[in-house]
């Protein structure tokens, strides 16, 4: 259980607003949608990729107290899992030539009957 940046008292991770001070927490209503916020004096552009890149195209740029696209220049931008083409295959996609070795052994060994 995390707890509300402006009030301090706990709340549940995918809360929208905080239950006790009505802060919000997540953006358009949606837990999936969070909402960064500038702390103090800072505006949150300065310090994000989107900024830093010259692609974000939003009017509140490059004074934004809050966003939703909002990504911290110092972290990478990583997808969080491989894409299919990248895993590793299994071991019996990695070999079909043992495939071809065991299917003559099957046959011979059917043969051989
Ligand atoms: S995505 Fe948000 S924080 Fe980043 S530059 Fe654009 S307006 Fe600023
Ligand atoms: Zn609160």
């Amino acid at each position: 259980m995390s707890s509300c940046p402006q009030c301090d008292r706990p709340i549940r991770e995918d809360a929208v607003s905080c239950p006790h001070c009505r802060y919000q927490l997540k953006a358009f209503g949606h837990p999936g949608i969070p909402l960064h916020r500038a702390e103090g004096d800072e505006f949150l552009c300065s310090r994000c990729t989107y900024h830093h890149d010259d692609t974000c195209n939003f009017p509140q740029r490059p004074y934004a107290t809050t966003c939703t696209l909002y990504h911290n220049v110092e972290e990478s931008i990583e997808p969080e899992t491989t894409p299919p083409w990248k895993q590793p295959k299994p071991w019996y996609r990695r070999y079909p030539a043992l495939w071809i070795v065991l299917g003559l052994l099957a046959i011979s060994f059917l043969l051989a009957l």
